[in-house]
């Protein structure tokens, strides 16, 4: 029996200390992985960690034990051998299930005393596995030492691996770790080598040579390098998951770099918040929108930046979210007010969203400043809903509130009135002063209405010069008092540009429920009062009667009327004939048109000559009732050629034409009645622009058209410039004929202007003449001649032809 010398491979050796640092390595990349793993891949690293550490503790012991020579058979037995194998294995699992469990300090030391001791044991169980012919004796101190190499090592590594799942430079952490687990491992193993004594003894009986019951170098050695290998293998399989992590690890960062760049760069405020709405995220848009910056805000309440009189609701719709979960705002867009850091209150857009991470929820606010959009719908509603001119309501908004009041008066019997109000001779102002001083004018029209108004009275701009007050409450008395302060007001004169300008104002009113029902049957009748005022020389208030609404229903149904009566031949030329008075003779006769109305029966041209001039009809009317006149004449002289003319009326718009002589001398070579058979009629509108007119009579003249002044003294005709005109005849107007055999003064009247006529080489006509007595009267103011009843009212042409013209009624009397 002897000490035993043995010798260490230095080779080998060094081969342990690597596998022992590499299967350390693996095994800390592998529990780094753990983290972030569950169910069944996590046990499979967690197997595949175990067996890498455990394997290696074993190959690193067993490699360590091929490189002590001791010149001697060494064998093993293969039951502690595997005992062996399985201490390393199985503390190795369960140190990594602990250390990945949690991160403790005391899980630390349990997992480092369970490494070390999975290691301390692995080694003195295949110490004893050895059989040779040798005892082995240990120096206890050595083994203690050995014991709390392990146990030190195993926790400095492992503490250096804590680190490392913080630290910066992960992999140099790991390395370092590994290196010193490896140490651990190595130290232990050459440690507790030390505290062996190997002494010879030959009595010692050597197993028999089968697998069985020994182990030998041969498969020991395979043992060893199939633990390598296993190390080896689970190395690639590391580095190829390690590639596939570092890629993912690599593009979620570039994911979560381009998610920073676009909330950063978006124009929305994007703002996250934790459930309790403590700010969590604020991005750049947030701050320009709202004035603060990130810093400001991040950790700071989120009804920061919600106006004060709707936070309790904000903090309470948060509050009753984080209690029932349930939606009301979340998931929508929504329009709220905000609050910027200045304290201005602005329209928000916000789209909310929530995350749910257990039992917390998180809010994502997307909010856009709608300042600009709700100004611009403001806008468009203006445009909309107002006139541009004097800001007031426009008509489509009267009608809007004048329906709600109507509702409204519905229910409580209230009155209202509609006043229609328009401007007397504002075309005037317009024409003269030009449009700016006419748009002044309406503003200012506009103030003075108002101040005649109360709160609850709507003043709105109809159109043009018309404006319509609705009095939603009011009585017939009120509605005339408003009326004529209204008025009153108007008429003081507005000064604009040193201008002084005098308007006054028409108005109708009506009144509801009695004028109507409807916003529209108020309007038109309340229009239709103020067209009376207006007719009736305006400055005045009308109220809507049933008469008036005749009155305008029978013009409406004229008007509609006149457009169709000349297609459908509606318009019959009726003649008068002019008598002279001295022999009773017949010379001419007068035209005057008749409109045969399909339902109220023949329409006196009084009623509809001022409506076609409104409507411009009287241009294609007056020149078929001249072709008419001329054909029709043109007949009769052909029976009775000493009859001088025919009278045809002429309106001053067809006389305003600047053709207008063309056109009667074409109807003259139409109808082949020569120029000395036509008179025409004149009004005294048309001689009051004897600039324009008198040029256009000599043009007639000189073409040999006979031309006579109608209602002389009804109008303005002064006889200043009665020299001017170059007249052949004029007539003296019935209201001058109607009382001259009573009347002295009427008698000196028709006298004078016989005279004066006569003086200016004028024939004198006398209209209207409907008794002897008048006739006689006329006589002896030497009047020439006379229209009248006396001798005949106006009638068809038939009539006319068989009582004046042909030969057989043709008997020298005229007197009916
Ligand atoms: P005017 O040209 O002064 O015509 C005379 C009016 O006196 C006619 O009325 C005629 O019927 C009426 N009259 C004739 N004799 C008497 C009489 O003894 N007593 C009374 N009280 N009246 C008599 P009428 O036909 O209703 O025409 C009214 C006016 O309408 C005409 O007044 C004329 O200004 C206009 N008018 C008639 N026909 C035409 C026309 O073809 N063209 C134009 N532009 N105007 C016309
Ligand atoms: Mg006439
Ligand atoms: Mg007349």
């Amino acid at each position: 029996m002897g000490e035993m010398d043995a010798q260490y491979h230095v080779g080998l050796v060094l081969l342990s200390i690597a596998v022992a640092v590499l299967s350390s390595y693996i095994s800390l990349e592998i529990a780094a992985r753990l983290n972030n793993l569950k169910g069944k891949s996590r046990l499979t690293w967690l197997a595949m960690g175990s067996l890498s550490l455990g394997g290696g503790i074993w190959s690193m012991h067993f490699v360590a034990m091929l490189a002590y020579d001791m010149g001697m058979n060494v064998t093993y037995e293969p039951v502690l051998l595997t005992i062996s194998i399985l201490f390393s294995i199985v503390s190795s699992g369960i140190a990594f299930y602990l250390i990945k469990k949690s991160g403790s300090r005391l899980t630390q030391i349990a997992s480092s005393i369970l490494i070390g001791t999975g290691i301390v044991l692995m080694h003195y169980v295949g110490m004893e596995a050895m059989q040779m012919q040798a005892v082995i004796q240990y120096d206890m101190w050595i083994v203690a030492l050995s014991v709390v190499i392990a146990m030190v090592a195993s926790f400095v590594a492992l503490n250096l691996f804590r680190t490392s799942s913080t630290a910066k430079n992960r992999k140099r952490w790991i390395t370092l770790s590994s290196l010193v687990m490896g140490a651990a491992i190595s130290g232990m193993h050459y440690t507790g080598m030390a505290s062996a004594t190997f002494i010879h003894d030959s009595s010692v009986k050597m197993p028999q040579d089968d697998l069985t019951s020994q182990v030998g170098p041969t498969v020991l050695g395979f043992l060893v390098a199939i633990g390598i290998l296993m190390i080896i293998g689970f190395t690639i399989v590391l580095l190829r998951y390690k590639a596939k992590i570092e890629d993912s690890d690599h593009r979620l960062e570039v994911i979560d770099r381009m998610y920073h760049s676009i909330i950063q760069s978006a124009n929305d405020a994007i703002i996250t918040s934790d459930h309790k709405g403590v700010i969590l995220s604020w991005n750049e848009a947030a701050g320009k929108i709202f004035g603060y910056t990130s810093t400001e805000m991040i950790g700071k309440p989120l009804h920061t930046i919600v106006p004060h009189d709707f936070r309790q609701a904000h903090i309470d719709g948060m509050e009753r979210y984080n209690q029932t979960n349930q939606k009301k705002v979340i998931g929508q867009t929504v329009e709220l007010t905000g609050l910027n850091k200045s304290g201005k209150e602005f329209p928000i857009e916000l789209s909310l969203s929530t995350t749910q991470d257990g039992e917390n929820s998180y809010f994502t606010g997307i909010i856009r400043n709608i300042t600009e959009r709700v100004e611009s719908q403001k806008r468009i509603k203006e445009l909309v809903y107002r006139d541009e001119l004097t800001n007031l309501p426009n008509r489509r908004m009267l009608k809007e509130h004048l329906t709600s009041y109507i509702e409204q008066a519905k229910l409580d019997g209230h009155m209202i009135a509609v006043l229609f109000l328009d401007l007397d001779r504002f075309k005037q102002i317009n024409d003269v002063y030009g449009h700016s001083i006419g748009d002044v004018l309406l503003k200012e029209i506009a103030v003075r209405i108002q101040r005649c108004l109360s709160t609850k009275d709507l003043l709105a701009r109809q159109s043009g010069d018309e404006f319509v007050v609705v009095l939603p409450q009011t009585s017939h008395y009120q509605a005339g008092y408003v009326a004529r302060q209204i008025i009153n007001n108007i008429s003081t004169p507005v000064v604009i540009d040193d201008l002084e300008l005098y308007t006054s104002t028409s108005i109708g009113i009506s009144l509801y429920p009695e004028d109507g029902e409807t916003a529209s049957t108020l309007l038109k009748h309340a229009d239709t009062a103020m067209y009376e005022a207006k007719k009736e020389g305006g400055n005045q208030y009308y109220y809507f009667t049933n008469e008036i609404n005749e009155i305008i229903s029978r013009k409406m149904v004229l008007e509609t009327g006149l457009r169709k009566a000349l297609e459908r031949e509606e318009l019959e030329v009726y003649y008068q004939p002019q008598v002279e008075v001295k022999t009773d003779k017949i010379v001419g006769f007068e035209a005057l048109i008749r409109w045969n109305h399909p339902e109220l029966g023949t329409v006196s041209p009084a009623d509809f000559i001022p409506l076609a001039e409104e409507t411009n009809l009287i241009i294609p009317m007056g020149e078929w009732i001249l072709r008419e006149s001329c054909r029709e004449f043109k007949e009769w002289l052909k029976v009775k050629p000493d009859l001088k003319h025919v009278s045809v009326n002429i309106s001053a718009l067809q006389f305003r034409q600047p053709n207008f002589p063309e056109i009667v001398a074409d109807i003259l070579a139409e109808t082949e009645l020569m120029p000395q058979n036509l008179e025409l009629e004149l009004t005294e509108t048309i001689v009051q622009d004897p600039k324009r007119a008198i040029p256009i009579m000599k043009q007639l003249k000189a073409m040999g058209v006979k031309l006579s002044l109608d209602d002389f003294g009804t109008g303005y005709s002064s006889f200043s410039y009665l020299k001017d005109f170059p007249l052949d005849t004029l007539k003296i107007d019935k209201s001058f004929t109607k009382e001259i055999h009573l009347s002295a003064k009427d008698k000196a009247v028709v006298e004078t202007i016989v005279h004066m006529a006569k003086r200016l080489g004028l024939n004198v006509i006398a209209e209207g003449i409907e008794t002897t007595d008048q006739l006689a009267s006329i006589l002896e103011s030497n009047c020439n001649e006379f229209q009248g009843y006396l001798c005949s009212p106006p009638l068809p042409y038939t009539q006319i032809t068989d009582k004046f013209i042909t030969p057989k009624i043709f008997e020298p009397t005229s007197k009916v």
